[in-house]
């Protein structure tokens, strides 16, 4: 018999998948991690397990708690599958500039979604550093602290990274991500470094996040912006401390949408925005490397959470986008 136990037992062990057509175009081997399929629909189900998982171990979180945090989204709704099915409530703080897909999700699973006016991380009413007081505040309440909480980039360092080497069968030759809280960048990154100090990490960064300038500079420049949600970040988390990284590549919106189009007319793939900034990434270091290569990366949700923007001809064109 093969059955899992519940939502806790369905998260991880998602398919590898060849993106045919980047695959073809660049004479390399663009595989992506197929993390929308997580049945939380993200890569932040992991995430969210291993931050639970961590704090009940710990005995931080004990039955009927409360599980407080400060997300663009998917780490929210992850939490929240998970704490309905290991009875925990969850507050969630959003900033307000999020998708209305990923807010009424949020209500619709149970979670109390607080929205908050989008201010800069040094701002003391920035919705990470909230979500951090209030749960301070409650009782038998924890703070998932998803920056800065390790448990984040452990769950990539011994589920994501040995699920994409068995499935390569350790024939890697780069791992490209972008980074949010760089759980998933790190956490792959430290494994295959292990396995293989000749595996190139590198960073996919949007336009408006300071990894790129960090790494080709050793400065944070946050000048310009992004539509893409869920990446990017003005500082070095606790995550990303230590990681290591090989070399960063810039995409911008007009790529990445041009990107998740071509998933979804060519491979039939409906993908989020941040997928656009992976799987560009990926095929500009596929350009850089010349043919032959394995470079994997991750599709980290669908594109039905951005329906009503990244698919929306009217709202991109406002935007200044079009395709
Ligand atoms: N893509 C999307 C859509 C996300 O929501 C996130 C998490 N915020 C990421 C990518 C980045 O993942 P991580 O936090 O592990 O860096």
């Amino acid at each position: 018999m093969d059955i899992q136990n519940g939502f806790v037992g369905t998260v991880g062990n998602t398919p590898l998948i060849r993106l045919n057509s980047f695959s073809e175009e660049t004479g390399c081997e663009i595989l992506g991690k197929a993390e929308f399929l997580n049945p939380g629909g993200s890569v932040k189900d992991r995430a969210a397990l291993y931050i639970i998982e961590d704090a009940e171990a710990q005995g931080h979180l004990k039955p009927g708690g409360t599980v407080v945090e400060g997300t663009a989204g998917n780490t929210g709704i992850g939490l929240t599958h998970i704490c309905n099915a290991k009875g925990y409530k969850c507050l969630i703080i959003i900033p307000e500039t999020q998708s209305q897909e990923k807010m009424d999700t949020l209500r619709t699973l149970g979670a109390e979604v607080r929205p908050v006016p989008a201010v800069p991380y040094r701002d003391p009413n920035n919705y990470v550093k909230l979500s951090g007081r209030l749960a301070e505040e409650m009782d038998n309440a924890i703070w998932a602290n998803q920056f800065d909480n390790l448990a984040n980039r452990r769950a990539h360092y011994e589920t994501t990274a040995p699920e994409i080497w068995a499935q390569t069968e350790g024939k890697i030759d780069a791992w490209v991500s972008a980074t949010g809280t760089g759980g998933t960048y790190a956490g792959a990154a430290m494994f295959f470094k292990e396995k293989n100090p000749q595996v190139k990490c590198v960073v996919a960064d949007p336009m408006g996040s300071g990894l790129y300038s960090y790494v080709k500079t050793g400065k944070i420049d946050t000048s310009g912006s992004s539509i893409t949600e869920g990446i990017g970040n003005s500082r070095i988390t606790a995550n990303m401390d230590g990681a290591p990284i090989d070399d960063a590549i810039q995409i911008d919106d007009t790529e990445a949408l041009r990107v998740i189009y071509q998933l979804l007319r060519q491979d039939g793939l409906f993908m989020g925005g941040s997928v656009g900034i992976n799987v560009g990434a990926a095929v500009a270091l596929a350009k850089k490397l010349g043919p032959g290569h394995t470079i994997v990366t991750v599709l980290c949700d669908s594109g039905s959470r951005y329906q009503s923007r990244l698919y929306n001809p009217d709202w991109l064109a406002a935007k200044g986008l079009s395709l």
